[in-house]
C-alpha cells in the first residue's frame, strides 16, 4: 500500500498568483505599461460565462486590465473576426483569449488563425502550435503548462520519466505530450482507438487524464506509487440529485495506489488562469520589448 499524496493546485495557483502580482507591479513600474488581457465571449454558455468571469476578477487581482467583450451567440463570423483583427491593433491589449466552444455557425480555427501569435495567450494559434513542436519559445496552452508546473513540484526532474497522456485534443492532450517531451520524458499519447488502454496506463510513471469521461481510469490502471494529474471536469449527479464535478480517474479507487494525485475540483482547474496570466505578463513583456 503506497501513501497517496495530494497534489494541491489551489494552493500552488494561489501562490503563482501572488507572485505573479509583485512581477506586474515591477513590470508596470519599470515600463509604464499595464499588460492588458482581452476575452471575447461569443453567446451564453453559462460554463463559459463563469470561467470568463473567473478570468476578468483574476486578471485585475494580479494588477491587469481586464477588457470583455460579450458578443450575442448570433453575431456572424466576420464581426467576431473583426473585434478580434481590432484587439490585435490595439496597443493596450497585449492578450486574446477567444472563450472556445463558439456557437456552431463560427469556424473556430478561423477566428484562432486570425490572433496575433504575439498575443495568443491561449496557446491555440497554429504559429504557436508548431513553435512548441520545434522547440521554440512558444505562447504554451495554459491547462498543460499548469499540468507540468505541478508534476515538476511534485517530482522535480521529469527526465526519463515515462508519461502516458490519454487524449490527443489539441487543446490539452497534444501539447502537454509536447511539454513533457521537452522535459524529456518518454511520451505516449493514448486516445479513443488505443488498443489495451490500462496496460499502456500501467506503464506509466506520469499518468494524465485528459478525456472527459467520468472516472473512466481505474485505480488498477495505475502503477504503484505512479503521479496521477486528472485534467478531467464532469459533472455527474451526486446521490442527492446534486450535481458534483468528478474528474477522469476514479479517484477513490487511486488512494493507496497513486504516489500522488490531482483533486478534482481544486487540482488543474485553477492552474489554468494562473498560467493565462502568467502568458499574458509573458506577452506584455515580449511586446513592449
Ligand atoms: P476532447 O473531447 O477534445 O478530447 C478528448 C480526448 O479523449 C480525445 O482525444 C479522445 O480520443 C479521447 N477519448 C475519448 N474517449 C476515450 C476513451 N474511451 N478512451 C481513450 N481515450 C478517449 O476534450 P479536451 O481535451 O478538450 O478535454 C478533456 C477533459 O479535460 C474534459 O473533461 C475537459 O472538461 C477537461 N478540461 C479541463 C481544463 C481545466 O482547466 N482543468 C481545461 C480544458 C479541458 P479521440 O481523439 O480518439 O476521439
Amino acid at each position: 500500500m503506497v501513501e497517496t499524496r495530494l497534489i494541491d493546485g489551489k494552493a500552488f495557483a494561489e501562490t503563482m498568483r501572488a507572485r505573479l502580482k509583485d512581477e506586474v507591479a515591477a513590470f508596470v513600474a519599470a515600463t509604464g505599461v499595464t499588460p492588458g488581457l482581452a476575452v471575447v465571449l461569443v453567446g451564453e454558455d453559462p460554463a463559459s460565462a463563469v470561467y470568463v468571469r473567473n478570468k476578468g476578477k483574476q486578471t485585475a487581482e494580479a494588477g491587469m486590465t481586464s477588457i470583455e467583450h460579450k458578443l450575442p451567440a448570433d453575431t456572424a463570423q466576420d464581426d467576431v473576426l473583426a473585434l478580434v483583427r481590432a484587439l490585435n491593433a490595439d496597443p493596450a491589449v497585449h492578450g486574446i483569449l477567444v472563450q472556445l466552444p463558439l456557437p456552431a455557425h463560427i469556424d473556430a480555427q478561423a477566428v484562432l488563425a486570425t490572433i496575433d501569435p504575439a498575443k495568443d495567450v491561449d496557446g491555440f494559434h497554429v504559429v504557436n502550435a508548431g513553435r512548441l513542436a520545434v522547440g521554440l519559445d512558444a505562447l504554451a496552452p495554459c491547462t498543460p503548462l499548469g499540468c507540468v508546473m505541478l508534476l515538476k513540484d511534485t517530482l522535480g526532474s521529469l527526465a526519463g520519466l515515462e508519461a502516458v497522456v490519454v487524449g490527443r485534443s489539441n487543446i490539452v492532450g497534444k501539447p502537454l505530450a509536447q511539454l513533457l517531451l521537452r522535459e524529456d520524458c518518454t511520451v505516449t499519447i493514448a486516445h479513443s482507438r488505443t488498443r489495451d488502454l490500462p496496460g499502456v496506463c500501467r506503464r506509466a510513471d506520469i499518468l494524465i487524464g485528459a478525456v472527459g469521461r467520468p472516472e473512466m481510469i481505474r485505480g488498477d490502471w495505475i502503477k504503484p506509487g505512479a503521479t496521477v494529474i486528472d485534467v478531467g471536469i464532469n459533472r455527474v449527479a451526486g446521490a442527492d440529485g446534486k450535481n458534483r464535478l468528478v474528474g477522469d480517474v476514479a479517484f477513490n479507487e487511486a488512494q493507496g495506489i497513486a504516489g500522488a494525485i490531482t483533486p478534482v475540483p481544486g487540482g488543474v482547474g485553477p492552474m489554468t488562469i494562473a498560467c493565462l496570466l502568467a502568458n499574458t505578463l509573458t506577452a506584455a513583456r515580449r511586446q513592449v520589448g
